[in-house]
């Protein structure tokens, strides 16, 4: 027994539980079982204008019919927005942050008009527009209000934290790479915080020592890596698991309509005929 291993599935309410989500929480669960540890559940329902109550309670009911049990309160990343204006007031200390009035138009078209704008796991760069920005006009226009995201500055960050490494369960041990995203947004203009930063955050103040989750969310690690650096936070291990595809090869999305739990349910699947549709691959795999 090692009590000391914590996972968590950390879904956003944005929509049903699709059974790729089913996949996912039961490996986590799996992980925290085999190891006789903790399962915790979290929501990330940062993003204000997507999630809703109604896919909150509809996730809780859904992964209690699949028959998960997980420990503890379960977390609501919008509970917590002061935690994550803290861990930005620090890195903002170490100077590591600056406010980018940019649109996302203003944006596309700075780059449109680059030669070469260096792409990333989530597309162009940022092509660093705030981040020269003369500190008169920048004070004024906090001043002002403008409304603003925070990003990080990417360089500096890389050098104040020097070489790190994380280490997956599948692909071993990685060297951080969060050069590869530019300057991330760390606070969004509608939400005060984002992604990268609160979970990061969280995953360290719930006690996560596994981190896992499908590989689309690979990269994003090393971002994850850097900010645990910087904010001195723990460094849990990470295990990236495939992702389900479906007849068509191609992975479930909150669009699929058929294939959430709901409908399957509805359609008079039994929640163990859901996990073995979901886990059937593995156990085949582990024969
Ligand atoms: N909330 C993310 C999602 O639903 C998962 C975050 C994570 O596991 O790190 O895709």
């Amino acid at each position: 027994m090692n009590r000391s291993v914590t996972t968590r599935f950390a879904p956003s309410p944005t929509g049903y539980l699709h059974l790729g989500h089913a996949y996912s929480a039961l490996f986590s669960h799996q992980k925290a079982q085999q190891a006789g540890g903790r399962f915790l559940l979290r929501m990330e329902d940062i993003d204000v204008g997507r999630c809703r109550s109604e896919f909150h309670d509809a996730i809780l009911e859904d992964l209690a019919w699949l028959g998960l049990t997980w420990e503890g309160p379960v977390r609501r990343q919008s509970e917590h927005m002061a935690v994550y204006a803290n861990a930005l007031h620090r890195l903002r200390e170490r100077a590591l942050l600056y406010p980018c009035f940019c649109s996302r138009r203003e944006i596309a078209e700075e780059i449109a008009a680059s030669a070469s704008a260096p792409h990333g796991p989530d597309g162009p760069h940022y092509p660093g527009t705030c981040r020269t920005m003369d500190p008169q006009v920048r004070r004024e226009r906090l001043d002002r209000g403008d409304p603003h995201a925070l990003r990080l500055d990417m360089q500096q960050a890389i050098h104040q934290a020097g070489i790190l490494g994380w280490s997956d369960a599948e692909q071993g041990d990685q060297v951080a790479r969060p050069e590869i995203f530019g300057d991330v947004v760390l606070a969004r203009r509608d939400v005060a915080t984002s992604y990268h930063l609160s979970v990061t955050v969280d995953d360290h103040l719930q006690g996560v020592t596994l981190v896992t989750r499908g590989t689309d969310l690979f990269e994003a690690s090393h971002v994850h890596r850097l900010l645990q650096a910087l904010l001195d936070l723990d460094r849990p291990l990470y295990h990236h698991h495939r992702l389900l595809v479906g007849t068509d090869g191609k992975r479930f999305a909150k669009r699929d309509k058929s294939l959430t739990l709901r409908a399957l349910r509805e359609a008079g699947r039994t929640a163990e005929e859901v996990r073995t549709m979901a886990l059937g691959q593995d156990r085949k795999e582990t024969m």
